[in-house]
């Protein structure tokens, strides 16, 4: 009898236990303070006449529980899809380009748990969006993804006839990413690498400068994915973005230094420690510069501020 009632109690440990270990994995645990940034503010000439759009196509319905570690359940988060339009006279540049045209057949691309416990609602892509401005397509120079998961390829199909920019790793990674990668290899656009030939900028390792004025300055952040990148961009009125990816989902996870809760990353982040690193290097230039303006893909607090076509 007593044996029985011991090895019932030793069972129902067995199943608490897991499920207290994954419910804590939601509390906040903020990462170590980095060392503080000494770098000034770079050099950077935006032309005149440069200007910054926000594109939003669409959201899914999301928590800050998600989002990053110590967010509440209890607080919804639309995670807004959204492109950038960057202005610049030598040729404009769209950074991710959010839901396209095809996005439920781009949905349907992607595995089955994501899509048990994605719901999300569709807006106008971002190439209707320009269409209905009456913007002149030729402008476009390229498409800058911050990496090539399905939300940020979506609408690269609408554009057959821009180069999309990405690093060798990220191509690599759209080559044997499987069904995370589904969508970039469906929209077969014209993909065009580039090397980060430019020095150190703000505390990582390499940089690219696109322009060559210092406008936009892209530099690596692997982790969410192998070839995940950072975009700067320097406005003519002195205004700096750091268009961060999926570095983190919410603004949270750079400014309280909260990961994503393990299920999160174990599903989302090819290399977590990666992202830890990445995470920091953003939180102490936040800190050096807190007129930046953090800008996650996926936090519509952070676009509000750009205007719409
Ligand atoms: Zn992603
Ligand atoms: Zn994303």
């Amino acid at each position: 009898m007593i044996r029985g009632r011991k090895l019932r109690l030793v069972a129902l440990a067995m199943v608490l236990a897991p499920l207290a270990l994954l419910a804590s994995s939601f509390l906040a645990a903020p990462l170590p303070a980095p060392a503080p940034l000494p770098d000034p503010v770079p050099a950077a000439s935006p032309p005149a006449g440069m200007a910054l759009f926000q594109l939003p196509t669409g959201v899914t319905h999301r928590s800050a529980a998600f989002a990053y570690r110590g967010g509440s359940f209890r607080d919804p988060r639309d995670f807004t899809m959204t492109a950038a339009l960057v202005q610049h006279p030598r040729g404009d540049l769209l950074i991710d380009t959010g839901f396209g045209r095809n996005i439920d057949a781009h949905f349907r691309e992607m595995p089955f748990l994501f899509r048990a416990i994605t719901s999300f609602d569709r807006g106008r892509s971002a190439a209707e969006q320009l269409e209905a401005a009456g913007y002149d397509r030729t402008r476009l120079r390229g498409i800058l993804l911050t990496h090539a998961h399905w939300d940020h390829v979506s609408g690269v199909s609408d554009f057959p006839e821009v180069p999309v920019l990405v690093t060798s790793e990220e191509r690599r990674f759209i080559e044997d990413g499987g069904r995370l990668t589904a969508v970039a290899r469906m929209a077969a656009p014209h993909y065009e690498t580039y090397a980060f030939d430019g020095g150190a900028y703000l505390g990582f390792p390499q940089s690219h400068d696109l322009y060559g004025d210092g406008s936009i300055v892209v530099v690596p952040a692997p982790g969410h994915t192998p070839g995940s990148i950072i975009a700067f961009v320097a406005l003519p009125n002195g205004h700096r973005y750091a268009f961060v990816g999926d570095l983190a989902w919410q603004r949270e996870g750079i400014t309280e230094r909260e990961e994503r809760p393990w299920l999160a990353r174990t599903f989302a982040d090819r290399d977590p420690p990666r992202v830890r690193e990445n995470l920091l290097r953003m939180a102490a230039i936040a800190t050096r510069f807190p007129d930046l303006t953090l800008v996650p893909a996926h936090d519509a607090r952070a676009f509000a501020a750009l205007p719409t076509l």
